[in-house]
C-alpha cells in the first residue's frame, strides 16, 4: 500500500523569498513550489499532505511555544501517517529536534527534520534534495526517531548542531555516526539507530517555558555580577565549561556562585566548550568541586539537546535528585553510555 507522509511547514530559509529587509517566509507560497516538483508525484514516492504554519517563521523565533504546537501537530495526526516530515529554518533545528525528541515519548515512526542554505526560489537550492530524500525517509519506516535530514547525510536530531552557516553540510553530529548515508542507495546504519528502551506507547508531552540558561565560561569571566541572577531567578544552568568539564577552580566567586545556585535547589548541569567529547565532572580536580555541590555531567549531550532536556525534565515536575538521574541517563540516544 501506498505511504503516506505529512509535510509540516514551519518556515525557515526553504521557503524564503528575496523582500526589502532580506529573506523572509511568504504565506501561501510554499504550495506552489511544491507542486514544480514533479518528483514528488513520481510513484515511487510516498502520497503526501502538507500544512502551512501560521505565522510562518524565521527558526530564530521558534522557541518553546512553537516547539508544542509542532509537537501537538505531530500528535494530532499521527495514526494517519507512516512518517513526518518538518520543514524548518536551519538556525534553530537542532534545538527543535532536541525537543521534538523527547517530547514525542515512545514515538515508533520517522520525524525528519529537513530545510535549506539556499532558498528553493533560488536556481542553486539545495531544497529539492533534502525534501526528496527526507520524504523518502519519512515513509521507509526504519529510523523511527527524530532525525535531520541534510546534504545526504541523515542524522540523530538530538546529536545534530548547526556548524556551517554558508556550507550546504550544514549540519554535523560530533559526538555519534549517522543513522544513514545517502548516495545512490539510501544506507541506513542498524548499529546507529539503536536506541535505549522507549516507552512502549506514543505520547505527547508538552513542555513548560521554565527559565533555564546556557552560561558559556571564558577567562576572565565576571562570576559575582552573574550570581544573583543564577540563584534568585533561574532553575537549570548549562554550564559551557572547558575541556572535560573544567571551571578556573582558584576564583572563589564561580565556586561559591555555584555552591550557593546549588542551595537554592538550581540544577547545574555541565557541557564542554568542544565540539566534540565527554564532560564529565572529577576527571580533572579543576571541576571536582562541582561534583561537591551536586552539579551533574551533560556528558557527550550537545548543548542544545541538554537545552531541551532540562525544559523536558523540568515539565515533568520531577523531584531534584530523579531529575539529576535522568540528565545523566540516555533516555533518547542524546548521550553514549
Ligand atoms: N534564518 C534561517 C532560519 O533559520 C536560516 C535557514 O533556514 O537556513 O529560519
Amino acid at each position: 500500500m501506498n505511504k503516506k507522509v505529512c509535510i509540516l511547514y514551519t518556515g525557515g530559509t526553504i521557503g524564503m523569498v528575496p523582500t526589502e529587509d532580506g529573506y523572509a517566509p511568504k504565506k501561501g507560497y510554499f504550495r506552489s513550489l511544491l507542486d514544480d516538483i514533479s518528483q514528488l508525484r513520481h510513484e515511487d514516492m510516498p502520497t503526501w499532505d502538507l500544512v502551512e504554519f501560521d505565522p510562518l517563521l524565521d527558526s530564530s523565533d521558534i522557541s518553546v511555544d512553537e516547539w508544542n504546537v509542532i509537537g501537538s501537530a505531530i500528535a494530532a495526526r499521527y495514526d494517519k501517517y507512516d512518517g513526518f516530515v518538518i520543514l524548518h529554518g536551519t538556525d534553530t533545528m537542532a534545538y527543535t529536534a532536541s525537543a521534538l525528541s523527547f517530547m514525542l515519548e515512545g514515538l515508533g515512526k520517522p520525524v525528519v527534520m529537513t530545510g535549506s542554505q539556499i532558498p528553493m526560489c533560488e536556481v542553486r537550492s539545495d531544497g529539492r534534495d533534502n525534501i526528496i530524500n527526507s520524504m523518502m525517509i519519512a515513509s521507509q519506516g526504519v529510523a523511527n526517531e527524530v532525525s535531520i535530514y541534510f546534504a545526504g547525510k541523515l542524522i540523530r536530531g538530538n546529536r545534530a548542531t548547526k556548524t556551517s552557516a554558508d556550507d550546504l553540510i550544514a549540519f554535523t553530529s560530533p559526538s555519534y555516526p549517522p543513522l544513514a548515508s545517502v548516495g545512490i542507495d539510501i544506507k541506513y546504519s542498524r548499529r546507529g539507530l539503536q536506541l535505549p528502551e522507549q516507552p512502549a506507547n506514543f505520547n505527547f508531552r508538552a513542555f513548560k517555558r521554565v527559565p533555564i540558561a546556557v552560561l558559556k565560561l571564558f577567562p576572565g569571566m565576571r562570576f559575582d555580577l552573574l550570581e544573583p541572577i543564577i540563584a534568585e531567578k533561574i532553575r537549570g544552568v548549562i554550564l559551557e565549561a572547558f575541556g572535560s568539564g573544567n571551571i578556573p577552580s582558584q576564583d572563589p566567586a564561580l565556586v561559591n556562585s555555584i555552591r550557593r545556585a546549588s542551595e537554592s535547589g538550581t540544577l547545574i548541569a555541565v557541557c564542554s566548550q568542544c565540539y566534540q567529547g565527554t564532560a564529565r565532572i572529577g576527571t580533572y580536580a579543576a571541576s571536582s568541586k562541582l561534583r561537591d555541590f551536586g552539579a551533574v555531567s551533560c556528558l557527550d549531550m550537545t548543548t542544545e539537546a541538554a537545552v531541551a532536556k532540562l525544559y523536558y525534565l523540568f515539565s515533568q515536575d520531577m523531584e531534584p535528585d530523579t531529575m539529576k538521574r535522568a540528565m545523566e541517563t540516555n533516555l533518547r540516544g542524546e548521550i553514549s553510555i
